[in-house]
């Protein structure tokens, strides 16, 4: 098969749809990976390293997809690029089409085969391309929150492990999921004090059995929450109820109970955000202050470390690009239920129902 990998055009994107070991591995298939000249330069991954994994380079976007049989890419294609997409080609690619009705359009107009990364599942119920994300802001936040407790950043001045013979930072993590798992892991590491929040009891479960007395696991009550509230300095905000808006957990009132400069990070501002305060914000602006509380609101964090995204992507996406290729998109969809949950449209009709419902369009 020939596969295609275009540049990313989406403003501040820097990853990249695939990489050159998912290159070599493909051409080692016996397929032909033609990439866009400089599509991995915002990564540090420069054309000779595709070209030495067996790619073609070619100069332009016109020409990717103008030969591709799969265009493999990492954002969802903005409208110049749904212009060139032809029927029956496959894109294979985060969509995240139902708040997206304009791009919707433009993909049903196009007649391609669009295969969804946010809803390929696997066998636990687990969204599988999604996961690496979260595992990426979920580190990241703990990265952000103690930068913004810097002082010169509006911060407390607290630093995360403390020193001898001064306490370290307490931080509370709310939804104990793949995001709230990794924050925790990594405020351990730098030496805070943590307690891991979440309505599920299982996952609390888990959580305990992983780490043990090493941190605090708590179900999530209102109470629980505003009980902690003064004494925390650091607030990971990663709940996630599927398909819904985040349920807001901490309420503008409840910013008086905490001390003046402790940090809200909401990594679930993408989906409406967890704290009553929180809005998006951007890497170039990413704090703001209410009622002395400096809140992160970052929708895209992992596009801040778009080198190590890039890889944690691919290593997931890989697998599933190898088998559209080696078997066409009908039998490798026919093959496993899985990556067939991650069709999204085909041929001018919408193939997943939430998207079709959540659209308001015909399934
Ligand atoms: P997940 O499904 O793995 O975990 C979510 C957890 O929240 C679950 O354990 C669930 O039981 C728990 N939960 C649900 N409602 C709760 C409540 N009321 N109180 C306490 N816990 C509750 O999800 P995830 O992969 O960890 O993602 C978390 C959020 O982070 C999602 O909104 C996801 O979209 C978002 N995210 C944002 C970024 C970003 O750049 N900002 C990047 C990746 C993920």
């Amino acid at each position: 098969m020939l596969i295609g990998v275009p540049k990313e055009i989406k403003n501040h994107e820097y990853r990249v749809g695939l990489t050159p070991a998912g290159a070599r591995e493909l051409s080692a298939r016996g397929h032909q990976v033609l990439v866009q000249r400089g599509a991995g330069a915002g990564i540090g991954v420069g054309d000779e390293a595709y070209e030495v994994a067996g790619a073609r380079i070619v100069d332009t976007a016109e020409e990717v997809y103008a030969r591709a049989a799969m265009i493999i890419k990492v954002k969802e294609p903005q409208p110049a690029e749904c212009a060139m997409l032809r029927p029956g080609q496959v894109l294979f690619a985060y969509l995240h089409l139902a708040p997206d009705p304009e791009q919707a359009r433009a993909l049903l107009a196009s007649g391609c085969t669009a295969i969804a990364y946010e809803t390929v599942t696997d066998d636990r119920g687990g969204l599988p391309l999604l996961a690496p994300m979260s595992e990426v802001a979920g580190r990241m936040s703990i990265q952000a929150g103690a930068h913004a407790l810097e002082k010169a950043q509006g911060g407390a001045g607290v630093l995360l492990g403390g020193v001898p013979g001064v306490a370290p930072a307490q931080v509370l993590v709310l939804g104990g999921g793949t995001v709230g798992l990794n924050a925790a892991r990594v405020a351990m590491g730098m030496g805070a004090r943590v307690t891991v929040l979440d309505r599920s009891l299982e996952r609390l479960r888990h959580i305990d059995e992983l780490y043990g007395d090493r941190l605090t696991t708590l179900y999530a009550t209102q109470d629980a929450i505003q009980a902690h509230l003064p004494d925390t300095d650091l607030v990971i905000g990663a709940v996630l109820v599927p398909g819904a808006a985040a349920p807001k957990l901490v309420t503008r009132e409840q910013l008086k109970l905490m001390r003046p400069g402790a940090v809200l990070v909401d990594v679930a501002i993408d989906q409406g955000g967890c704290f009553e305060t929180s809005r998006p914000t951007t890497h170039q602006d990413p704090t703001f202050e209410v009622d002395g509380i400096i809140h992160y609101c970052v929708a895209n964090m992992p596009g801040a470390v778009a080198r190590t995204s890039t890889f944690a992507l691919a290593n997931a996406t890989l697998p599933h690009a190898i088998a559209l290729a080696d078997k066409g998109v009908v039998q490798a969809l026919h093959d496993d239920v899985h990556l067939r949950n991650g069709l999204n449209v085909h041929d001018g009709r919408l193939t997943h129902r939430a998207v079709a419902d959540a659209l308001g369009l015909p399934y």
